[in-house]
């Protein structure tokens, strides 16, 4: 099974993944976070993708493309996989189909620009593993409330205020044109696309998720 999460920074769609992930079985390929894991290497490539983020732009498709390709390979994606940031450009959309990948479904994730502002704002990473702590009651329960853990929580270089807004700029530019992309592949019953308002609460979202997954799949 295939599964593709498209929705601007801040709309949930890593939080998702890992639900689906572990509905189902199938590993996440976060484009993000493999970027961010690069950009900490003292190489050429780590340091150009470093700026590039750090700078709210999108890495080239070329070097994504490169990146992607190698994971998709991996033998823990046999069974599937679930993209999470990836396609960002319509190069990139077009490239998982000249590849022959069949797209089972894209849930496309939605919310207000006020609340991902807000949203992005009380984030935090564990630099430890790199993953999002989604609130820090979560975290603290994870954590066991050792306060030491939590004082160690990071804010992401690329969400603070004024690069958020360059990423979310950057974004609308190429949904347009992904969107459409996929809405035709949808018509022409290619895949199945879905728009989930995540205002909702994130239990009533997993619910609708495997309804979806399950009208198709027999599951
Ligand atoms: P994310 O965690 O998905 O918000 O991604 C963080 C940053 O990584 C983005 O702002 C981009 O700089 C870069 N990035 C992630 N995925 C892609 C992609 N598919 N194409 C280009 N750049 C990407």
């Amino acid at each position: 099974m295939h599964i593709v999460l498209l929705g601007a920074p801040g709309t949930g769609k890593g939080t998702q993944a890992q639900f689906i992930s572990k509905e189902y079985n199938i590993p996440i390929i976060s484009t993000g976070q493999i970027l961010r894991n690069i950009s900490k290497e003292t190489t050429n490539l780590g340091k150009k993708i470093n700026k590039i983020i750090t700078n709210g732009k999108l890495v080239s498709d070329e070097i994504i493309i490169e990146i992607i390709k190698n994971h998709i390979l991996q033998h823990k994606c046999k069974n599937g996989f679930i993209l999470d940031g990836f396609p960002r450009t319509i190069v990139q959309a077009k490239y998982l189909k000249s590849i022959g990948i069949k797209i089972d479904y894209i849930f496309e994730f939605i919310l207000p620009k006020n609340i991902i502002l807000e949203r992005i704002k009380q984030r935090k990473i564990d630099p430890k593993t790199g993953l999002t702590c989604k609130n820090l009651i979560n975290f603290n329960k994870s954590s066991n409330n050792n306060p030491e853990n939590t004082k160690k929580l990071q804010t992401r270089s690329d969400d603070r205020d004024e690069i958020v807004q360059k990423r979310l700029q950057e974004y609308e530019k190429n949904f347009v044109h992904l969107k459409k992309f996929y809405i035709k592949e949808f018509k022409n019953k290619n895949l199945e696309y879905y728009e989930i308002n995540n205002l909702n609460e994130i239990k009533n979202i997993n619910t609708k998720i495997k309804k979806i997954i399950k009208k198709y799949q027999n599951i």
